[in-house]
């Protein structure tokens, strides 16, 4: 489904992703954990387009988005990249919904003006997506009127709205009081039992550990160390993965 090999970026000297290759299969579930500016969020920006890596090669569902041509960054054109776009979600720490949209266009704007929807259908689906995120009530409020955890379940649903082949989180509860955490969790743990493919940067260890097939550690822009949720937090042998995880303990 997602192919990142040989994955560089740096912002002016600071080298920020060093070497990054993974791949994510169809219905997979994949954490990311690490320290503060280990480069996770720039990772997925860098794959949702949201920034330019400088080198290596990104593949969306057989795609190519991104690679390199004689050392030099080449994109696909513009068409491809717009396609890409719109099978991959994101769903932000800080839910990034428009403030001045009530629930039900915050939903229903992409479907309508991207997908362009018929009405109708992109009304059913928005009360099907709320239905889902336990906010059918909540349509016609506004962001403001919401809990951090319904404006984030409605952000959920709008990259849902999307019908994405892959959603990315970055953390997506760290913005949350802890009451409200695992009520996202929830969510993602429902998706996850829907064979949604996700990719989830987090510092909710034992989340991570529940939900993910496969764990990816990264440290200082390498990835250190990837497998099993059982082999990397259960039975690490790598140094800095120990130390990392000795601050959840
Ligand atoms: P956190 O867990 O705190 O969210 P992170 O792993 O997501 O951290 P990134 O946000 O990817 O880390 O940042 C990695 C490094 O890149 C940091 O040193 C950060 O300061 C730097 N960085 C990120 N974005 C930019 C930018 N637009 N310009 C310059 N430096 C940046
Ligand atoms: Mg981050």
């Amino acid at each position: 489904m997602l192919e990142v090999k040989n994955i560089s970026k740096s912002f002016d000297s600071l080298r920020v992703l060093k070497d990054i290759s993974f791949n994510v299969e169809v219905g997979e579930v994949v954490a990311i954990i690490g320290p503060s500016g280990s480069g996770k969020s720039t990772l997925l920006r860098c794959i949702n387009q949201l920034e330019k890596a400088d080198g290596g090669e990104i593949n969306v569902d057989g795609v190519n988005m991104f690679h390199t041509e004689n050392g030099k960054a080449a994109y696909a054109p513009s068409k491809t990249l717009r396609d890409i776009r719109l099978k991959i979600g994101l769903v932000f720490q800080n839910f990034n919904l428009f403030p001045h949209f009530s629930v039900n266009q915050n939903i229903m704007e992409a479907p309508l003006h991207v997908l362009k929807q018929p009405k109708a259908e992109a009304k059913a689906n928005c009360e099907e997506l709320l239905k889902k995120m336990g906010l059918e009530t909540k349509g016609k409020s506004y962001p403001c009127e919401l809990s951090g955890g319904q404006q984030q379940r409605v952000s959920i649903a709008r990259a849902l709205a999307l019908k994405p082949q892959i959603l990315f989180f970055d953390e997506p509860t760290s913005a949350l009081d802890p009451e409200l955490t695992g009520e996202i969790l929830k969510v993602i743990k429902e998706l996850a039992k829907e064979k949604m493919t996700m990719v989830i940067v987090t510092h909710e260890m034992a989340f991570a550990r529940d939900v993910a097939n496969h764990v990816i550690f990264m440290d200082d822009g390498y990835i250190v160390e990837e497998g099993t949720p059982e082999e990397v937090f259960g039975q690490t042998q790598n140094e800095r993965t120990k130390q990392f995880l000795q601050r959840f303990n």
